[in-house]
């Protein structure tokens, strides 16, 4: 029989009505009641980890999770995190870079109403968490409706509905069917041992272009001595320049040794910064790394695990210049 761990943070999937609205209350043993089945099936080891909304997920959580798998990533076949959705896309895609190489299944699932309401999505998505655990791909990926996601392609997209995340820049790695999982595509090939990098640098920022966004912003960063900034830009990869000049400014994040990321506002599709004249400037500055095909998620995530091994500009950049856990299409590489 395999052995899972089950790593409970909170999330609507563990919350129940308080006085100041759904909180999460329930640990690892009260999810486990409603999906029984799950304990003939497999040995099932839990420990409530967190219970906190996932709005309050920050980088020590994530370090906090990380370390605990890896801790014990020999002794279980896989584990199982269930998780609040608000900010899940942002955890796995961290795990996902701060555990390398790992050789296990790791599965993030959560629901969008608790495990005890009678319309709950949870009992479902946990149960294929579990059978994507059972089938033994390694690494780390989102389970939700029935979907398995790549870690650093998932996007929570709605609010309210079931299909709540989407793989996005890159088609689903697999789903739960009636006749068992179907898988979309091959596992990666780990190349090496397992490794953790848990160094993070959570002090950088991300700014999402309006038209008429004042290019001061850049003064306030550099000011509170931010090491890094994604950018979220129009388009295909543009900021304006005239009367508010974002692209003259940015060239104190250059003095300054800041790091940024430059990617799309737009959800699917690559970035090009040398298609527009409002776009290639941008490239003409030392500091900057364009996004391509990866999700702000990933670009956050991977900018803060980046700045955590090194400040120097080459080196962040010569680590962006890697595909680690099929965040970015190795064709713009
Ligand atoms: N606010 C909740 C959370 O992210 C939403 C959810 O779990 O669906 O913790």
């Amino acid at each position: 029989m395999k052995k899972f761990l089950l790593l409970t943070t909170g999330g609507t999937i563990a919350s129940q009505a308080g006085e100041n609205g759904l909180t999460p209350q329930m640990d690892a043993a009260g999810l486990l009641h409603y999906v029984q089945q799950l304990k003939d099936l497999y040995q099932i080891e839990t420990e409530a980890l967190l219970n906190l909304d996932s709005s309050n997920i920050q980088p020590e959580e994530w370090q906090m999770i990380a370390r605990r798998i890896f801790v014990d990533l020999a002794y279980y076949d896989g584990f199982i995190i269930t998780h609040g959705t608000d900010t899940m896309a942002y955890t796995a895609s961290m795990l996902a870079y701060m555990l390398q190489n790992i050789d296990k299944p790791v599965i993030l699932t959560g629901s969008q109403i608790p495990i005890d309401s009678h319309l709950t999505d949870a009992r479902v998505n946990l149960y294929c968490a579990f059978a994507a655990a059972d089938s033994g791909r390694a690494g780390v990926y989102v389970v939700f409706n029935r979907k398995i996601i790549c870690a650093t392609r998932a996007v929570k997209v709605r609010t309210m509905g079931f299909d709540a995340f989407e793989s996005v820049n890159m088609p689903d790695v697999g789903e739960v069917r009636s006749d068992g999982i179907l898988w979309h595509s091959e596992p990666s090939k780990n190349n090496g041992e397992p490794m953790l990098y848990d160094n993070l640098e959570s002090n950088i920022f991300l700014l999402k272009l309006i038209p008429g966004t004042r290019p001061e912003i850049f003064d306030h960063i550099v000011n509170m001595k931010y090491s890094g900034v994604v950018i979220e830009a129009f388009g295909a990869g543009g900021l304006h320049h005239i009367r508010r000049d974002l692209l003259e400014k940015l060239k104190l994040l250059e003095q300054n040794q800041i790091v940024v990321v430059a990617c799309s506002q737009c959800l699917y599709e690559h970035c090009d910064f040398s298609v527009y004249e409002v776009g290639q400037k941008l490239l003409t500055l030392t500091n900057v790394i364009p996004a391509y095909d990866m999700t702000t998620e990933s670009c956050v995530t991977k900018l803060m695990w980046a700045l955590g091994q090194s400040h120097d500009v080459k080196k962040v950049k010569n680590i962006f210049s890697r595909c680690y856990c099929d965040e970015i299409d190795l064709k713009y590489l």
